[in-house]
């Protein structure tokens, strides 16, 4: 079967490409090596935290584009998907990276407060940090609520026309003008092929002779009870994050929504992993270092966690995503290393692999995400 594009991975970036091919009106092909929807990759759960607060103005730029398509996306989908409640950036008062996170928001017309150590335990009384630590308040962050935006792209995909093939896996292809693709279940032909397969991307990308600099890694999504439930809600605490404030790790987290009563609060690091063998790691050391942030920043919650749940990051070496073509097939488009932080930007990352598949113009500054800039040799490309 012919198709203008095939896009291999139904995760956010990949379902957000396909929604953004079908809408220019392509033949295109989504597929999923497991049962849809599934657990094992990076973009399940019920919720993500979005925020336009970002040390590198690049990604502020690109939130300004991703807030207005998941605005628009909840209004086609008939659903609540984005719930703008703010988000909190938390750091040194006048340290780099609030500092950082000001420039960006201020570059890009992105409203804001700044919150003085002081303004912060007033406005925030649940948190406890030591006198140093500011804050700033990034109005038009909040949550999305991640399964039913996966939901919502892959639904209006096919209901545009779009084809969805799950439980189906990508095994190899033959290059050229047009593309032979090949599964476990049959062959396609196609114009253009993009790569989104999260924690697979090497194991993807070893078939076209590419090796990406990526780690896999399993994070360990924590849930910790309130002792007086309600006092952490979305009315009165939003998303929050502290860089390097835990054993040199970062923690991020969510109000209490999700699971009544407890607040999501996770180290933003974990045990290096093959994505095939998730949870075959020592992984409590994180929960440990939790324990103790949670003990000495959140006294309002029982510092040990009653809910444990488990995804992947897939970091480079910068956190910066790849997304690029092919060295010498440029109709073989691939994104990967979200590090993390690729959910609230899908739209964006969407609209710029489908101008990469299409062979148009790109609408943004792509350089930071190049394969190349980790140096010559990485990634060479052996077919
Ligand atoms: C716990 C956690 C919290 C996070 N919090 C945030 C947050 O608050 N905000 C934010 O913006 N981001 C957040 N992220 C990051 C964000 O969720 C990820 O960056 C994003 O989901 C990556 O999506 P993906 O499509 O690249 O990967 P995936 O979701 O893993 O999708 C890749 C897909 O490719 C499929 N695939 C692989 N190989 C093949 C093959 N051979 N054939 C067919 N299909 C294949 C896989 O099965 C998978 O479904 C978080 C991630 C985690 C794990």
């Amino acid at each position: 079967m012919m198709f203008d594009v095939v896009v291999v991975g139904a995760g956010v970036e990949g379902s957000a490409t396909a929604y953004d091919l079908i809408r220019r009106n392509r033949r295109v092909l989504l597929l999923e090596q497991f049962p849809l929807p599934h657990n094992r990759g990076s973009s399940h759960g019920q919720t993500r935290v979005t925020r336009k607060a970002y040390p590198q103005p690049f990604y502020t730029e690109m939130m300004n584009f991703c807030t207005e398509q998941w605005t628009q996306l909840q209004e086609k989908a008939g659903d609540v998907l984005y719930r703008q409640i703010g988000y909190l950036a938390l750091g040194e008062k006048n340290g780099r990276f609030l500092q950082d996170n000001i420039f960006a928001m201020t570059q890009h017309g992105a409203p804001f407060a700044i919150l003085s150590p002081g303004e912060l335990r007033e406005k925030f009384a649940m948190l406890r940090y030591p006198e140093r630590i500011g804050g700033v308040l990034d109005r038009e962050g909040g949550i999305l609520m991640s399964d039913k935006c996966l939901r919502a792209l892959q639904r209006l995909f096919v209901e545009n026309g779009g084809v969805i093939r799950d439980g189906e896996q990508y095994q190899s292809l033959t290059p050229g003008e047009v593309i032979h693709v090949r599964t476990n279940r049959g062959e396609y032909q196609c114009r253009s092929i993009v790569f989104a397969c999260g924690p697979w991307a090497n194991k993807v990308l070893s078939t076209v002779g590419l090796s990406l600099p990526l780690k896999p890694m399993r994070i360990t999504v924590c849930y910790w009870p309130e002792l007086n439930p309600g006092s952490h809600s979305a009315d009165k605490l939003p998303p929050f994050f502290e860089e390097n404030c835990c054993d040199g790790h970062s923690i991020y987290g969510l109000p209490s929504e999700e699971y009544p009563g407890h607040v999501k609060l996770c180290l933003h690091h974990g045990p290096d992993i093959d994505p095939d063998k998730r949870d075959a790691c020592d992984y409590l050391w994180t929960v440990d270092l939790l324990k103790d942030y949670v003990s000495k920043h959140f006294p309002g919650l029982v510092p040990t966690p009653s809910v444990v749940e488990s995804c992947i990051y897939t970091n480079t070496p910068d956190k910066n995503f790849i997304i690029d073509r092919h060295p010498k097939w440029k109709n073989i488009v691939f994104g990967a290393g979200f590090s993390g932080h690729g959910f609230k930007l899908a739209p964006a990352v969407g609209q710029v692999l489908a101008d990469m598949a299409l062979d148009e113009p790109v609408r943004y500054d792509t350089s930071h995400f190049r394969l190349s800039r980790f140096g010559t040799g990485v990634g060479q490309a052996k077919l």
